[in-house]
């Protein structure tokens, strides 16, 4: 039986022919790495697929659903790969994020003025919430965080801003 790998290089094999229309040897083109605008290529040929030069890539990257649907060299899939996935991952979070979907605690760093904490972030019934900052900090920054939001509340500004930061893999690391 043929393998799911050998399929999906023929059929770029005869895409590849179809452009070329024989001009040049049959081969298969990295979707990842080929620019086009007659910048140079690798052409890969028949044995590539023998000598593993060309894996199997999730589409979209696995960490957000995907699953394997294209050929691509190893080199990309091993480094372009990983770019694309954490490219794609923070296009996520900041659709997830302006979307008020982030249905889990999502580690995130708050800052105001000079001061930085950790904290999780999620959206709740439309507000966002920040919460664990106690837990995740040095004492004293978290305490320090706290002196100034109560300086803030306390003074009633309305002109106080603050930045929020989604971490990207962080809340990989499983904090609870
Ligand atoms: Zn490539």
């Amino acid at each position: 039986m043929r393998s799911r790998k050998r399929n999906w290089f023929d059929r770029g094999v005869q895409a590849f022919a179809r452009v070329t229309k024989g001009t040049l040897p049959e081969g298969y083109l990295c979707p990842l790495c080929y620019e086009g605008d007659g910048k140079p290529f690798t052409l890969y040929l028949p044995d590539a697929l023998n000598m593993e030069l060309l894996s199997e890539e999730d589409v979209p990257p696995r960490s957000i659903g995907g699953r394997r649907i294209v050929l691509t060299c190893k080199d990309c899939n091993c480094t372009a790969g990983h770019t694309i996935d954490a490219e794609l991952r923070k296009m996520e979070n900041v659709n997830d994020f302006w979307g008020r979907r982030l249905p889990r605690n999502r580690a995130c760093s708050i800052e105001i003025d000079v001061l930085k904490v950790n904290a999780h972030a999620i959206w709740e019934n439309g507000k966002l919430l920040l919460t664990n900052y106690a837990r995740v900090n040095a004492p004293s920054s978290a305490d320090q965080m706290t002196g100034m939001l109560d300086r803030i509340a306390e003074a009633q500004r309305t002109d106080w801003e603050f930045k929020l930061t989604l971490e990207q893999d962080a809340w990989k690391r499983g904090w609870a």
